[in-house]
């Protein structure tokens, strides 16, 4: 077949809708703002600090453990655990998204004392979710960066809150929204001040059953070509299925991502919420070894101590 005009690569098209928006009213297409989170190579990556620890620098940084808080022996334990085997930032939810409102819903504001509590013991900085603008200063208040979960990725009113934060927050991606439509959520925080942003991809919705999600890993690169904003994986809830957690993870170092957003339980058979996609310590620790090796591979940094 013979073109007579040579096909614009689609990626072009993609780069200059994300350069400006125009909104979907005409009348607005005559003022196009600038996007701020649109890749610009003068001014070049950010780096977003948590609290000490650089995500969008030379190290993949490591973000482990529990799904939810359940209780002050299984973060504890867990906590220690994971920090031991590299974990540079420790998870816990206390306010949890469940799709039943019948399972455990999170401990709540006690939930979030015992992350403080773990925070200061083991000096890991922490992040946990927030699912509700009234719920936002009582998160701020115990988190160094606040989640906001794939569910609520077009809060807009929530997304609006956490821009006027000035705390780093980590953005999941919406199960069924388009890099655009992701992009479009972090500018909502990005255009209240706040450009302390760190993107998760953490897998969509596709036709495929076998897994919990579709884990889109072709994201990283997408993303890193359209924007400055750090990018990370979860690769717990990208699959569901905790034997296959390690393997992606080294497919998200190998393709650059940022970091890793991890579920580890200390006794995942036990777990509350998501044991299925946990892993166990001595899971975490041999992937970690693993994720060392491909790191240093591609010119990247995992230090286990
Ligand atoms: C989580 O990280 O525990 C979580 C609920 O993730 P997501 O919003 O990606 O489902
Ligand atoms: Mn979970």
């Amino acid at each position: 077949m013979k073109f007579t005009k040579k096909p614009e690569p689609g990626i072009k098209l993609r780069k200059k809708t994300m350069e400006t928006f125009s909104c979907d009213n005409p009348v607005n297409d005559k003022f196009k703002v600038p996007s701020k989170v649109s890749w610009n190579k003068k001014t070049g990556r950010t780096i977003v600090e948590v609290r000490g620890v650089e995500i969008g620098g030379p190290e993949v940084v490591i973000i482990a453990g529990p799904c939810a808080i359940e209780s002050k022996e299984q973060l504890f334990e867990t906590a220690r655990s994971v920090k031991a085997g590299g974990a540079r930032i420790l998870r816990g939810g206390a306010f949890k998204p469940r799709s039943s409102p019948y399972n455990f819903q999170g401990m709540g504001e006690e939930g979030l004392k015992l992350l403080h509590d773990i925070s200061v013991e083991t000096g890991m900085p922490v992040v946990t979710e927030v699912m509700d603008t009234r719920q936002m200063d009582l998160v701020a208040s115990y988190a160094d960066m606040i989640q906001i979960g794939s569910r609520n990725m077009q809060n807009y009113p929530l997304l609006r809150e956490a821009g006027m934060l000035r705390k780093p927050v980590l953005l999941k991606r919406g199960m069924m929204a388009t890099i655009e439509e992701f992009l479009l959520a972090a500018e909502y925080i990005l255009s209240q001040g706040n450009e302390q942003v760190i993107l998760c991809e953490r897998g969509i919705r596709t036709f495929e059953t076998s897994t919990r999600n579709t884990l889109d890993l072709s994201a990283v690169p997408m993303l890193k070509h359209l924007t400055h904003l750090p990018v990370i994986i979860d690769p717990s809830h990208g699959t569901g299925l905790r034997w296959m957690v390690p393997s992606m993870a080294k497919a998200a170092v190998a393709v650059g991502t940022d970091g890793l957003i991890v579920e580890v339980h200390y006794k995942p058979e036990e777990a509350l919420c998501d044991g299925h996609q946990s892993l166990d310590i001595e899971e975490f620790n041999k992937m970690m070894a693993d994720l060392e090796k491909i790191a240093s591979a591609v010119n990247r940094k995992i230090s286990l101590t």
